[in-house]
């Protein structure tokens, strides 16, 4: 088991060592030794945001009108995109993989013909572009 720990140093629920390559990977914690991780970003406000996120784009995946069970980053948390609500659209599993870290803009010109509310999604990804941090 991996070590985590939180923004601010306090210990939280340890993790397998593949969950802990995989927050590293997506630039969201950092190794501090072998057996330990910190997070870059707090995981309880993170939830609330994700809620939140899902919640106003009523549980819908933007990318396709499917059931949304997550959240994509606009931009992707490893350019420095934010976990609040409006870097978040609600997405499902498959099209979150799909899209992985691809600019949303460069990800929507595939789709355009086939996303179901495409100014939706336009003023979204623009709103949070131009808006972030
Ligand atoms: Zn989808």
């Amino acid at each position: 088991m991996i070590t985590v720990l939180n923004v601010d140093g306090h210990k939280l629920t340890p993790c397998l060592l593949h969950r802990a390559w995989r927050e590293v990977d997506r630039a969201r914690a950092v190794w501090i030794d072998e057996q330990t991780i910190r997070l870059l970003y707090n995981p309880f406000l993170f939830r609330d945001c994700r809620k939140a996120a899902l919640k106003r784009d009523q549980y819908t995946c933007l990318w396709c009108g499917r059931p949304a069970t997550t959240v994509d980053h606009i931009v992707p948390s490893s350019k420095g995109g934010s976990d609040l609500p409006r870097n978040l659209l609600a997405s499902c599993m498959e099209c979150n993989t799909k899209r992985g870290n691809r600019a949303a803009f460069s990800y929507l010109i595939g789709k355009v013909f086939s996303v179901p509310n495409l100014i939706k999604l336009c003023y979204r990804i623009m709103k949070a572009k131009y808006s972030a941090s």
